[in-house]
């Protein structure tokens, strides 16, 4: 009889704080939703630019711009715990929106100073649903008054294969609007093959988690080399995601990668940093 009291009691404590522990969690997304809406008209967004590059030497070719927010008591907030939010709240379009037109804004400035190199700008798998995607993105281009070739999306292997038909059509009309496309965090989802090679894309990002464990023998060199031989292929460049080590480099350039983007060549920085460092790229001689 006790052992039955107890298990009742259990199971409605469990049950209690279950509930309450959804409940919090519900608050809590309700109040990170209210404040991001108000982190739009507070202007708190911001984007930060980090460099794709040529390895060895490091060479910039082009940058990915990766949004932060800026919060007044909480400091630089990553996208890692906003973006799910702004997803599930409805906001992620904005979101989105904001970011091509603040990435256009920049574009247009370093176009005017003769530093401009290509931006990769994030799109949700959200986003990807949206009709005028391609025509919002020629609009914000013409607004600003910046050449397509300027502007990249990148949209994740997974968003591009939850409906690969509608992936072909609506990335087809981005790179009608002179946009390039790279397939991100490439080797997490599950592509078929056969839709990879109709995708309308230019690069192929190897994901961060494959290129971790480069340099040490293991299985992740294979992927990687496998990865490397279907952009072959299917004519896509590959870009290697969180490149650190020395080793990651020298397998990635043995194995006929040449591109890299990670924290070896430089980590995202404000524009004002990054406008630096295409300046002294320039005077190096290392910008045409
Ligand atoms: P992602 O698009 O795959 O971006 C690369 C992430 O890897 C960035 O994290 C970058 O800071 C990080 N990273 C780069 N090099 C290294 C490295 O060497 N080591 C390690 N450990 N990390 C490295 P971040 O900025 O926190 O962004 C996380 C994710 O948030 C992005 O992954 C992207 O999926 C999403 N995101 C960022 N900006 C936007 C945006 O404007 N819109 C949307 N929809 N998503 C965004
Ligand atoms: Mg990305
Ligand atoms: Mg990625
Ligand atoms: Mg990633």
């Amino acid at each position: 009889a006790d052992i039955a009291m107890y298990r009742a009691k259990r199971g409605r404590l469990g049950h209690a704080f279950y509930h309450q522990g959804e409940e919090e969690a519900v608050a809590r997304r309700l109040t990170l939703e209210e404040a991001l809406r108000r982190a739009f008209a507070a202007d708190e967004l911001e984007l930060h630019y980090q460099p794709r590059v040529e390895m060895p030497a490091g060479r910039i070719r082009s940058l990915e711009a990766l949004v932060r927010w800026r919060h007044p008591e909480r400091g630089l907030v990553p996208p890692g715990e906003f973006i799910t939010a702004a997803e599930e709240g409805g906001l992620i379009g904005e979101l989105d929106r904001w970011v091509r037109e603040a990435a256009c804004r920049q574009l247009a400035r370093w176009q005017g100073e003769g530093i401009a190199v290509p931006v990769a700008v994030n799109v949700s798998a959200v986003e990807l649903r949206n009709e005028g995607l391609a025509e919002s993105i020629g609009e914000a281009l013409r607004r600003h008054g910046v050449a397509g070739r300027l502007l990249e999306v990148e949209i994740t292997e997974s968003a591009a294969m939850e409906d690969p038909e509608r992936s072909v059509t609506v990335l087809g009309a981005i790179k009608a609007e002179g946009v390039a496309v790279s397939i991100d965090d490439f080797g997490t989802g599950y592509s078929s093959l056969s839709y990879l090679k109709r995708l309308p894309a230019d690069h192929l990002k190897i994901d961060r988690s494959f290129v971790a464990g480069l340099g040490g023998g293991g299985a992740d060199e294979d992927i990687v080399r496998a990865i490397i031989a279907v952009a072959g292929s299917l004519g896509l460049e590959v870009i290697a995601e969180g490149v650190e080590t020395e080793a990651q480099e020298r397998f990635l350039l043995e194995a006929g990668c040449r591109l890299a983007q990670g924290y070896r060549y430089g980590r995202p920085v404000p524009a004002a940093e990054m406008a630096r460092l295409l300046r002294a790229a320039r005077g190096a001689g290392g910008e045409g």
